[in-house]
Order: C-alpha cells, then sequence, then structure tokens
C-alpha cells in the first residue's frame, strides 16, 4: 500500500485496509487487518496503528500447521531518503536506527507491517507447549502416542560423535 507524501492532508488521514503479509519465504501469505494514521510534519512522516492478523505457522517439532494470532501496536518516522545522502557523516545513534526512509515522495508501509508481524511472531512455533514431536527413527507423531521405537535421546552436537563411534564399531567387527 503507497501514498503520495503530498497527497497526505494537513490534518493526516486515517485508513483501515487488508494488508497481504508473507512472514516467512514460501510460507505463504496472510492477510494483516491494519488500522493507521498517517500525518505529516515538514518532510517528517509519522504512521501509527496496529496490526491484527493471523499468521500461518508450522509446528517447530511436529510440523503440523499453527494459527498464530497477533495485534499489535506500531509507531513509525519517515524521513525522506534523499536528505540521507547530502547529509554529511551521520553518526546512528539508537534513537536513528528506529527510523525508516521513503522516497520519491511515496511512503510503502508493507516491509514495515511485515516486520512488525515477524517481531510478535515466536521463531519456534509449538502446536501445543508440551508437543513431543516426531519420532526421528519412524516419523510417527508422538502426539498420538508412543510408537515404540528404542528412542535414544542424541543431542545433536554429539551426534557426529556417535556416528564416529558406529564407524569404529563396524571396523572392529570386519
Ligand atoms: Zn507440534
Ligand atoms: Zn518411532
Amino acid at each position: 500500500m503507497r501514498w503520495k507524501i503530498s497527497d497526505i492532508p494537513d490534518g493526516g488521514l486515517t485508513e483501515e485496509l487488508d494488508l497481504p503479509v508473507e512472514v516467512r519465504e514460501g510460507a505463504g501469505t496472510d492477510i494483516a487487518h491494519v488500522f493507521l494514521r498517517v500525518f505529516r510534519f515538514g518532510k517528517k512522516v509519522v504512521a501509527d496503528g496496529t496490526v491484527s492478523i493471523t499468521v500461518s505457522l508450522n509446528c517447530s517439532r511436529c510440523l503440523k500447521p499453527v494459527s498464530y494470532p497477533v495485534e499489535t501496536k506500531f509507531s513509525e518516522e519517515y524521513n525522506p531518503a534523499e536528505d540521507l545522502d547530502k547529509e554529511e557523516e551521520q553518526e546512528l545513534t539508537d534513537r536513528e536506527l528506529d527510523l525508516s526512509y521513503y522516497s520519491n515522495d511515496e511512503l510503502d508501509i508493507s516491509e514495515m507491517i511485515r516486520e512488525q508481524v515477524l517481531l510478535s511472531v515466536p521463531m519456534k512455533p509449538l502446536c501445543v507447549a508440551d508437543c513431543k514431536g516426531i519420532c526421528p527413527a519412524c516419523g510417527r507423531d508422538l502426539n498420538d502416542g508412543a510408537c515404540g521405537c528404542k528412542t535414544e535421546e542424541v543431542d545433536p552436537r554429539l551426534a557426529p560423535l556417535s556416528k564416529f563411534k558406529e564407524l569404529m564399531k563396524d571396523r572392529g567387527r570386519s
């Protein structure tokens, strides 16, 4: 969704819109409902509002689809990118890192909205808090019950070591 900055009225504008958001590449698109206010202060533009979206994720343990509702507020300040180049050696303070830039008199909030949603989504989503995951041996969803495989929990950091041990065992046999 884009606006011409020069079209933003002095009193600001209020918009309610649906924006497709692809939170993770290849994960599919969900629709974000955005309530937005945009104000212009000279060249500076401030966009604030709320985003609500139900993000389609997959459980990080059993890979089942998980719907994760997100509702978050945002407030973002935009300055003209053209001015950034002119300023000599701009020192980046923490405050300035939160700034966004617009160019060609055009405000585009899509990337900012995507980032807001991404920040609200867990890195390792779970279908239930104690999801038992998938048996590494037979692939059975362990939430449906145990599979009877002899489960030897191998610490992934030690996996190369256990492979090495097996190799030595095989060598001993031949
Ligand atoms: Zn799960
Ligand atoms: Zn199994």
